[in-house]
């Protein structure tokens, strides 16, 4: 069979396709959510408003994307964040920016030691092929086109994610390893919404390498959406 890349359709299914937190994504503010272990979970987050995401374990990686609830085609990129931060790891009060450079979400809190990724790119069934799996494994990117589809959308494409709490130290000559998250249980990060946005979370359920904690049980990760 000939290959095809398609960025908005899952290679396989699982439950993100029915935990939608409403029909279009919109939360009820204040009330707190979960995304499932190994699930992916969409939230609308209007301009201004506050998105936590919590790690009750303190030990789930979170694969975090974010597009603009006007135009999915414009989205939050780590690419175009490296650039605006001089950095690769986002900390405390930095903006967060789309791949047309417009300033989308603000990071204004992170109680955890402020470890976190957006060099590596999400899992997804040819990773976890390639690790030896030879029946579909869940997947961060199936998660993120199934948690829009959910919400009656599309992935436009599949940007590389923010991976909240996933340590991936990068050494000076370039390598990277994959470690435990140094977060601890109860972590949070707290981003305002500086256009009217659609969050995406997923819940990474990677349980081969030891990113989500040396144990690799994927568990589940909380979140809700508050006025600013
Ligand atoms: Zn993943």
């Amino acid at each position: 069979m000939q290959f095809k890349f398609d960025p908005g359709q899952p290679d396989g299914e699982n439950q993100s396709l029915s935990v939608a937190i409403s029909a279009d994504g919109t939360p009820e503010l204040g009330k707190r959510y979960m995304v499932p272990a190994r699930c992916g979970v969409a939230v609308r987050v209007k301009r201004g408003q506050l998105l936590s995401v919590v790690n009750p374990h303190g030990t789930q990686v979170c694969d975090f994307w974010a597009f603009c609830s006007e135009n999915i085609e414009e989205y939050l990129s780590m690419e175009h964040l490296h650039t605006s931060l001089n950095s690769i790891i986002p900390k405390v009060g930095d903006n967060l920016v789309t791949n047309a450079r417009r300033q989308l979400l603000t990071l204004i809190e992170d109680t955890s030691p402020g470890v976190h990724d957006t060099v590596v790119a999400s899992c997804d069934h040819q990773r976890y092929q390639q690790l030896g799996c030879t029946d579909y494994h869940d997947n961060c990117t199936d998660n993120l086109r199934m948690a829009l589809t959910a919400i009656g959308l599309r992935a436009p494409a599949v940007p590389a994610p923010f991976n909240l709490w996933m340590n991936i130290p990068v050494d000076s000559d370039g390598s990277i390893q994959w470690l435990a998250p140094v977060s601890k249980p109860g972590d949070r990060m707290v981003f305002r919404a500086e256009m009217d946005t659609i969050a995406v979370m997923s819940a990474c359920p990677q349980d081969i390498t030891p990113v989500n904690g040396d144990d690799c049980e994927p568990v589940e990760l909380h979140f809700g959406v508050e006025a600013g």
